[in-house]
């Protein structure tokens, strides 16, 4: 677990409580399912974070315990700027949510890290007497203090299959995989080649 923690914090790039919280929510979602973290696709995760809030980076941590990515495109956020996320074993075709306690949150948006982020000091500004205990918290609580775990449900997802079909474009020479290719002019181009 403290291993587990400190990659995910090298992933991440700064000590913050949102991090370590997607981190811990993913693992319960984990346990929840019974299933291991992805390997590949075995998992998708929607995460409900959007673009423009305080605390998206708990998406990385969620990346970091589910081995869902952005790399390997099993996951996707939904905006709707909130902190939970729903985890699907795709083979099993069952899924958990998991959000945020709204108590435990109210709590974390009123301590003395957040008030410093609002004021506009960085993360990584921010002295380890502040930060370390919340950290602490989130990994050490018991998960129902921090976390509305739902129960398991049905959830048949149908991803989308990876092409390998792959063109050489007309105008640039770059390699374009089949959904990026574009006709233009009679050639097959890439879609920045096709806006020339
Ligand atoms: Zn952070
Ligand atoms: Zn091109």
């Amino acid at each position: 677990m403290k291993d587990l923690l400190e990659m995910a914090i090298q992933f991440h790039g700064h000590k913050c409580p949102a991090m370590p919280l997607g981190l811990r929510a993913g693992l319960v979602a984990l346990k929840k399912l019974g299933v291991e973290r992805a390997k590949n696709k075995e998992l998708f995760c929607f995460v409900e974070t959007g673009n423009a809030h305080a605390t998206m980076c708990f998406v990385d941590g969620v990346q970091f315990s589910t081995g869902c990515t952005y790399g390997k495109s099993n996951i996707e956020k939904l905006n709707y700027s909130k902190n939970a996320l729903t985890l699907i074993d795709v083979k099993g075709k069952k899924a958990v949510r998991v959000a945020i306690n709204p108590e435990f949150q109210k709590d974390s948006l009123n301590s003395e890290f957040v008030k410093m982020r609002k004021s506009g000091i960085e993360p990584q500004d921010i002295s380890a007497e502040i930060v370390e205990p919340l950290i602490e918290k989130i990994m050490t609580l018991p998960e129902e203090k921090i976390f509305k775990i739902s129960d398991v449900f049905e959830y048949e997802f149908k991803g989308e299959k990876g092409t390998f079909e792959w063109y050489e474009c007309e105008k640039c020479g770059e390699i374009v995989f089949a959904h990026g290719v574009r006709i233009k002019e009679g050639k097959k181009v890439c879609i920045p080649c096709s806006k020339i």
